[in-house]
């Protein structure tokens, strides 16, 4: 993608002394739901009041929203409240209809992204608007993705313009409801420093009590602000229940964590360290989920030998694997002594297990 997208800093025209906080329900229920959540955040940190009004459900028959209805709720959130006003548009017909009823930011949702004629029809609804337009990750891990839904908006001169990370999905169970995969946040954030990010800690966890962590993570990764879904009755939301938490949690939450404030030189130093070595506890983390992976299939390996009466060590099999590791690793700058240290490692408690395997 081209470098030169120009942003309006929409976000430091807030002139915020702490990062954005969007928060709100996963879902318009009803006026009464909608306005309680709201005169609940009024005195908070919280910049934008969030609602969902068309719902998109992975599976038919569960609550689809309210429609166009709740948007005249939202209206009375920023009459009563002051509070602005958020929501997600799928299509030209949402867009147009949240125009109309003045909502002041939009976004598109992971399961819109995916999609380049959505996002080019929901672009071209929204041309030249200024309006504060974020695009959430595809549910696919696919940064051009991500990266195409950005382009045909900033093509639509919208400038005012973000992204939200909301995790992804994967096959596999993960501890998330969307597994992070930080590092494609990490690359977008490279790639476009001026880019607000914001961290959407409830769809990546999918359980309220793991969505403080992540939100220091995120925090921590330097994000510009968090959306959070949240609501007076959680437990009772009809839709996305587990994992929205009460007003008072969020307010509670927003004074806990560890905002880094960019103050002074020193200041720079110690917030540029912080964001690598989260980085670096980032990857930490999944070469962990990597090599316990690596040792499961060990162990299936060693039930096969065991089966068949096969001896564990495979030397043959074992140097090709060597050879092949150096190559890879001269690739990336890895040093030959290093690559063998690690492997003999992994190696032997590959051993180890199967060792255990065959002899329990
Ligand atoms: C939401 O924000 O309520 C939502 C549906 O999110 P996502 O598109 O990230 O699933
Ligand atoms: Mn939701």
């Amino acid at each position: 993608m081209k470098n030169t997208i120009e942003l309006k800093t929409w976000l430091d025209d807030l002139n915020l002394n702490h990062p954005l906080v969007v928060a709100g329900p996963c879902s318009a229920e009803t006026e009464d739901q909608v306005l309680k959540i709201a005169h609940e955040l009024k005195d908070s940190d919280v910049n934008y009041f969030r609602a969902g009004i068309w719902k998109p459900r992975t599976r038919p028959g569960n609550f689809e929203g309210v429609g166009a209805l709740g948007l005249k709720w939202l209206q009375k959130v920023k009459a009563e409240t002051g509070m602005k006003t958020a929501t997600e548009v799928a299509n030209a017909a949402h867009v147009k209809l949240a125009l109309e009823h003045d909502i002041d930011l939009l976004w598109i949702g992971a399961r819109s992204t995916v999609s380049p004629f959505i996002v080019q029809e929901i672009a071209e609804a929204l041309e030249g608007t200024d309006k504060i337009v974020l695009v959430k990750n595809p549910v696919n891990p696919d940064l051009a993705l991500w990266l195409g839904g950005i382009e045909r908006l900033y093509s639509a001169d919208i400038k005012n313009l973000g992204v939200i990370h909301r995790g992804f999905s994967t096959y596999e169970k993960t501890r998330y409801r969307n597994n992070p995969e930080w590092q494609i946040a990490i690359e977008l954030q490279n790639r476009f420093p001026d880019l607000p990010l914001i961290c959407d800690p409830s769809h990546i966890t999918g359980k309220r009590d793991m969505i403080f962590e992540v939100s220091q993570t995120a925090l921590d990764l330097n994000f510009n602000g968090l959306m959070i879904e949240t609501h007076t009755d959680p437990d009772n939301a009809w839709s996305d229940a587990a994992q929205q938490v009460t007003p008072e949690t969020l307010i509670q939450m927003m004074e806990d964590l560890k905002i880094r404030k960019e103050t002074d030189t020193e200041a720079d130093y110690r917030n540029a360290l912080n964001t690598l070595r989260t980085q670096i506890d980032v990857i930490d983390h999944q070469l962990i989920d990597i090599l316990g992976k690596r040792m499961k299939i060990a162990d299936a390996i060693g039930e096969l030998k065991k089966d068949k009466n096969v001896a564990v060590l495979q030397s043959k099999r074992w140097n090709e694997i060597l050879g092949k590791m150096i190559l890879e690793g001269e690739q990336n700058k890895l040093s030959e002594e290093f690559i063998l240290r690690v492997f003999k490692a992994i190696h032997q408690e590959s051993i180890n297990h199967q060792e255990k395997i065959m002899n329990g």
